[in-house]
């Protein structure tokens, strides 16, 4: 970051032939500022300048991938400090910590849980992102053991050992599956870095304190490692916000580039109490930690974090929205209900589970109205009687339903008659009630 529109400008080719997608080159240049578009969009720039805006244009804040597959996450990669401002990219993962001082019952119940736990919230899944494997017992068969049956449930794993020897084999063996070390500190920078490098791996940099952890950054990266986490080791909330923060704004404002990475906070470290572990990794999600380990996968506990997370990562300029269409819930036929609303995600899952749980089936139909709510929409003019005919006769509803009645949300009653008029002669519609809630009574109600 950090090269105006007009700098970036300077370095395209100016001939504004379009082939970026954009109607000229200095349109180009200010997607590049913005961080809207990827340079490798224009065939024509040359080497030396592409080499230049991609240092340029890089996040502020490294990105990189932890993990191989649909399982993989994405870390850093953030350009604000504010979600407002514009948005934020990578969720925090979320790893659980397995030791290998722990009972064999322990661990194989902790993976099942890892592997098999996943809320799902409006289209989204919120799961256990990561497993960390810690060497507590300093044993490296132990290790090795844990890693093995680890690596089976094909999530990103956390390699966590103050030996390194054992961080080297392990790294070796499981490089395929990008996991990353942990951890190079001031007395083994060198040696960690050596294996990073080796097996292409990632690291955490760990040092008391955000000024030691430059240090051992600043050596990786004279090594050539760029993928790295920092760990400043916290103890207690106080210390690690200050440090998540102090971090984010030094890279972002101050372009700092010793702690321009994601940061790394062992939760588990901060606290021993289960519920206060939640909030303090929730709070710290909210505060810019860029991976937080906690101690075990206890639903009570990854459901608040993941969905307080999902509030922090959601753009605020785009609203949630499910695709237009026709859903068919509890396997509906010719003669069930068919209702109609918005394509606000929200305003979808809240009403098809009501409908659910309602148990009738039924035919829903989701207009796209760019996300916006039942009454928003309306007043917008896209969820007004002549949009929603034209998109309900484009549609093969009347080839799904033998009746030609619809419901529509009874914060719209207004609609009714308009919209039956813009339908033509045949159809009824009908006014549901205001709010979901009320439609598991309603819908029972309802006869054809
Ligand atoms: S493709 Fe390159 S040269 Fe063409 S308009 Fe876009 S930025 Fe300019």
């Amino acid at each position: 970051m950090g090269l105006t529109g007009i700098q970036i400008y300077k370095l395209l080719p100016q001939t504004n032939c379009k082939e970026c997608g954009e109607p000229t080159c200095l349109a180009f240049a200010m997607k590049l500022a913005a961080g809207k578009a990827d340079i490798s969009l224009c065939p024509y720039v040359s080497e030396d300048a592409k080499a230049k805006l991609s240092e340029a244009t890089a996040p502020p804040i490294r990105e990189f991938t932890i993990g191989t597959g649909t399982n993989a996450v994405k870390v850093g990669g953030e350009t604000v400090m504010f979600r407002h401002e514009k948005t934020f990219f990578n969720p925090t993962p979320v790893a659980v910590m397995i030791k290998d001082t722990e009972s064999d019952d322990v661990v194989a119940s902790k993976l099942e849980r890892i592997k098999s736990i996943c809320f799902e919230r409006v289209g989204k899944k919120l799961c256990v992102d990561m497993v960390a494997l810690k060497n507590e017992s300093g044993d490296k068969a132990k290790f090795m053991t844990l890693l093995e049956k680890a690596s089976a449930i094909d999530k990103p794993m956390i390699i966590m050992t103050d030996n390194l020897e054992t961080l080297k084999e392990s790294a070796e063996k499981y490089k395929d599956k990008r996991p990353i070390l942990y951890a190079a500190t001031s007395a083994n920078a060198d040696e960690v870095a050596k294996i990073a490098s080796a097996t292409g791996l990632p690291v955490v940099a760990k040092g008391n304190g955000l000024d030691e952890v430059s240090s051992v950054t600043a050596k990786l990266a004279s090594a050539g490692i760029k993928d790295i986490a920092i760990d400043s080791s916290a103890k207690n909330i106080k210390d690690a916000v200050k440090d998540n923060v102090f971090a984010r704004r030094a890279s972002i404002k101050q372009k700092i580039k010793e702690v321009g990475y994601p940061t790394f906070v062992v939760v588990n470290e901060i606290t021993q109490d289960p519920m206060l572990e939640a909030v303090i990794a929730a709070g710290l999600i909210s505060q810019y930690a860029g991976i937080v380990v906690i101690s075990d996968p206890d639903p009570a506990k990854i459901l608040p974090i993941t969905v307080s997370r999902m509030n922090v990562f959601t753009d605020p300029q785009r609203p949630m929205v499910v695709e237009q269409g026709i859903y068919p819930i509890n396997n509906p036929d010719e003669n069930s209900p068919v209702i109609i609303t918005v394509n606000f995600a929200l305003t979808y899952f809240i009403v098809s589970a009501e409908i659910e749980a309602s148990r009738v089936p039924c035919w829903l139909m989701i207009m796209d109205t760019e996300g916006l709510s039942v009454l928003t929409a309306w007043s917008a003019g896209k969820f007004v009687a002549d949009a929603m005919a034209a998109y309900v006769k484009k549609t093969d509803i009347t080839q799904k339903v033998k009746h030609r009645k619809i419901i529509i949300p009874g914060y719209v009653a207004q609609l009714s008659g308009e919209f039956q008029e813009e339908l033509g002669e045949g159809w009824e519609v009908q006014i549901g009630p205001r709010e979901a809630a009320d439609l598991p009574k309603f819908l029972k109600m309802w006869k054809l």
